[in-house]
């Protein structure tokens, strides 16, 4: 018998469930990857993941021949093109990982009546693209948990499968034909700093973390220029890492550390079962809160600011500069950008998580939409009107100012915490960094007109 595993963003062969029944069920195996034209016309395919998705795929097919296998690349409609190979390869059983989107569940929709028509079944395998299945840990009078907090209660207390090992051997049945593997080199318009891809890279840097940076997460995790959180998330992200294999590890490495880094994958399990539950969160708010956010010229120019790191605020500008060089950005960094854009500036969240996802390395639906309505209020938070002040939080998570220097070089001269307040320097003393801008906000009008708006006086 021969089985295709279709791979979507779990794109590695350490603990992957469904290469592994396919191999248990069958002598050959055909691992497919399909660059969906669905997913491309949604605008989902920005310049930087699709570097790390080729550098996925090419790591991705070089285990596969290191196993005496390879990886098999089409483009087009998926559930044509995965028909078409399973009709080649003459496979009985389509292997594939659950995921969350209302793309996903329509994908999984269509692909198994059109394979079952064909006398072909479709096998889906949950806790691969996450920790827990989503739907797998409910409270008694809902299908989803609304609160983090009672989330991760439960989920804590639920046993994780053990993680697999990755297989020996591949075997992929003759005359299956693929396209040539995507090269990050094809693309234009990538971020100079954007990190590789990968899922032999991507365990380096798990043993590094793990050996490393992990122990001091609990207590770093917030520090924007020491850069101490893992950078995992792109690896999370394609499924270079298993979430399930990371939990294992980090509770074996022990320590308020590694329970701190837990608790942020079960957030992301958090994210993944809401969108489950709710999959047009992705476009609409999850709770209503009757906004009426900004629109027209001024609320266009702010926004514009805001995307090019020139607001006046240095920490978010700092922030905003190093999402657009690395594709990616510091946790805290996205806090208050977030909270500055909807709530200081009062511009709808939609705005900024087109942003995000136009050049966030690890942009996914499930964690870029519902943080960003978690920060905007009109999502899972359960302080929707907190409003965090940037030069509050850059004292206090950027103490002496190094991560502001280091984006905003405008500013390197300013020693200390003096380069967050710019505004406060002598006239002639500013005059000597006129080439960064004044505050486009004034805060406490921002605050007053976010209060105003929301009906809190
Ligand atoms: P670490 O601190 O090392 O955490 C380990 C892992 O836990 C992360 O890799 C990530 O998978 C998960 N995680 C951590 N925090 C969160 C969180 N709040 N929600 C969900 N998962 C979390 N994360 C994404 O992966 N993709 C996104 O598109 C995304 N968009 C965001 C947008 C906004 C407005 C905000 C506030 C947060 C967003 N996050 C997103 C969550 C978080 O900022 C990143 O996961 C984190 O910064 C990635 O860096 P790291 O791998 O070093 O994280």
């Amino acid at each position: 018998a021969t089985s295709v595993v279709l791979f979507t963003r779990d794109l590695r062969l350490h603990d992957h469930p469904p290469l592994r029944a396919a191999l248990d069920r069958s002598d050959a195996v055909v691992p497919l990857f399909v660059r969906d034209r669905a997913v491309d016309a949604a605008g989902f395919a920005a310049p930087n993941r699709l570097a790390l998705l080729a550098d996925c795929l090419r790591d991705l097919d070089s285990g596969l021949r290191d196993r005496g296998g390879r990886l098999v690349v089409r483009s087009g409609d998926l559930v044509e093109e995965v028909c078409a190979v399973a009709g080649v390869a003459e496979a009985d059983e389509v292997h594939l990982a659950a995921d969350v989107s209302a793309h996903a569940h329509r994908r999984e929709e269509l692909l198994r009546s059109a394979l079952s028509a064909r006398g072909c079944r479709l096998h889906v395998h949950d806790a691969v693209t996450t920790v827990l299945a989503p739907g797998s840990v409910t409270p008694a009078s809902s299908d989803h948990f609304a609160v983090f907090t009672p989330y991760f209660r439960r989920w804590s207390e639920r046993a994780v499968r053990e993680p697999l090992a990755a297989p020996r051997r591949v075997r992929v049945p003759d005359g299956v034909g693929s396209e040539p593997l995507p090269a990050r080199g094809d693309l234009t318009g990538l971020s100079p700093g954007l990190p590789t891809g990968g899922e032999r890279d991507a365990r380096k840097r798990l043993t590094a973390w793990l050996r490393g940076g992990i122990a001091g997460y609990a207590d770093h995790h917030d520090d924007l220029a020491g850069d101490a959180t893992s950078r995992l998330s792109p690896d999370l992200h394609l499924g270079a890492l298993s979430p399930v294999e990371l939990v294992h590890r980090a509770r074996r490495a022990g320590g308020p550390g590694a329970e701190a880094f837990v608790r942020q994958l079960a957030w992301r399990d958090f994210h993944h079962q809401v969108l489950a539950a709710r999959p047009h969160a992705s476009a609409a708010d999850y709770r209503t809160r009757h906004d009426r956010w900004r629109t027209g010229a001024a609320a266009e120019a702010d926004a514009a600011a805001w995307r090019d790191g020139r607001t006046g605020y240095p920490v978010v500008d700092a922030a905003m500069r190093q999402l657009r060089h690395e594709g990616w950005m510091h946790n805290r960094g996205r806090l208050l950008v977030a909270s500055f854009l909807t709530k200081t500036l009062y511009v709808d969240w939609r705005v900024g998580a087109r942003h995000f996802l136009e050049l966030l390395v690890d942009g996914d639906v499930a964690n870029n939409q519902l943080n960003w309505q978690w920060v905007a209020g009109t999502g899972t938070d359960t302080r929707p009107h907190r409003v965090l002040n940037p030069t509050t939080q850059a004292r206090r998570f950027d103490p002496g100012g190094a991560y502001v220097r280091r984006w905003v070089p405008e500013l390197a001269g300013l020693a200390g915490r003096s380069v967050h307040e710019p505004w406060r320097l002598a006239r002639a003393a500013r005059a000597a960094y006129d080439a960064y801008p004044d505050p486009i906000v004034d805060l406490s009008e921002g605050l007053d007109r976010f209060r105003r708006a929301r009906g809190r006086d």
